[in-house]
């Protein structure tokens, strides 16, 4: 039965990223006196190419807002985006989505690549994009013609962080993988699961691909070279597992933020007291995010399997709610911990006010 769950919920979420079930955790009470409708919350990373029936009503319970997020990839099976699927589930929901672009590093080497890239901006900006997002084939995947993999820092890029900054509008950066991504694989990690489902990214096994190090010193020299771009590291700026890592980067660099999404298992195999002096430190620079989403329209989906999908993201929302505000032990993508039990006042910044300010919400 639990794997039928797992692999209900993995086919039916966007694969590019990894939302899944996370877990179950032990106890389902909220600690703290404060019932999880109250807070209002902003999931800055999700991906819910499709409209689903429950959506509205559980974001409504749980007072969430969304930000949908277009990944524009280029994998083994060619070059995609869903930008127009957002923008059609965004323009349906106006009150519960906000939306974020995408660009490519794919034609880097045309001589109007960048105006091309800027006008594409330009006209997404106009139909209401807050944000754009970088994914890893900058770094991972895509080649310029000389056969380098363009990194994140290339001069090339240049005009584009320009025309953004002019806009100000911030960079959602998902930079580089997990640093398991370049270790052998692991069934006590928490992104076994997702190496084992998408083993093009697993960079242990292809040595061509740039080292860690090479490409998180890239992104590092982006950040420092464009001090007035806010950048938003998606996935804890790719430094989840170890958050003093993220937060020498932090300090290092103002224009610097980072989100939760699906690296809260990360979180969870570090100790709660250092993860919550961390979140305390930082309460202004950290957003909640999960990657939760769907890649199916709700017509292809069979009744039983679309309750439990929403089945899935109410308890995952629950689970998260529960390590943030609780303090009760609990288990995130196999990793047993305890509940950080932050106060209200952080929880608010980092649920909402944050994503607020970021991205000039009201
Ligand atoms: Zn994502």
């Amino acid at each position: 039965m639990k794997n039928t769950i797992f692999v209900l919920f993995v086919i039916s979420v966007f694969f590019g990223c990894k939302p899944k079930a996370e877990s179950q955790s032990s106890h389902s009470e909220t600690p703290i006196a404060m019932d999880e409708g109250t807070l209002k919350k902003i999931d800055i990373h999700v991906h819910f190419k499709y409209s689903r029936e429950y959506l509205p009503a559980l974001f409504k319970k749980w007072n969430m807002q969304g930000v949908l997020v277009d990944v524009y990839r280029e994998d083994p099976n060619g070059i995609v985006r869903s930008w127009d699927n957002y923008l059609t589930h965004a323009q349906t929901y106006p009150k519960m989505f906000s939306l974020c672009s995408a660009i490519i590093g794919v034609g880097i080497d045309e001589p109007d690549y960048a105006k091309k890239t800027i006008e594409q901006l330009s006209q997404e900006i106009d139909s209401g994009a807050r944000m754009v997002k970088v994914w890893k084939n900058f770094g991972m995947v895509t080649k310029d013609a000389s056969g380098k993999y363009i990194q994140i820092d290339d001069p090339r890029l240049q005009p584009i962080w320009d025309f953004l900054k002019s806009k100000q509008i911030p960079v959602l950066a998902h930079i580089a993988e997990p640093l398991q991504a370049w270790r052998k694989l692991d069934p006590k990690s928490p992104h076994y699961g997702y190496y084992m489902g998408h083993p093009q990214y697993h960079a242990y096994n292809f040595p061509e691909i740039p080292s860690y190090e090479t490409i998180i010193s890239a992104r590092d020299n982006w950040i420092q070279k464009n001090p007035n771009l806010k950048i938003l590291g998606a996935h804890m700026g790719s430094m989840s597992h170890n958050v003093d890592m993220v937060a020498e980067r932090l300090d290092k660099f103002p224009n610097m933020y980072v989100e939760t999404a699906a690296r809260f298992g990360d979180l969870a195999s570090q100790d709660s007291d250092e993860v919550k002096a961390f979140l305390t430190k930082y309460q202004d620079r950290v957003f909640f995010g999960t990657d939760y989403g769907n890649s199916i329209p709700q017509s292809s989906i069979e009744n039983a399997q679309l309750k439990e999908e929403q089945r899935l993201l109410d308890t995952n929302y629950r689970l998260l709610w529960n390590y943030l505000s609780g303090t009760d032990s609990l288990e995130i993508r196999g990793q047993k911990t305890r509940g950080l039990g932050l106060p209200i006042d952080i929880l608010k910044k980092v649920y909402y006010q944050n994503a607020v300010n970021f991205l000039k919400l009201k």
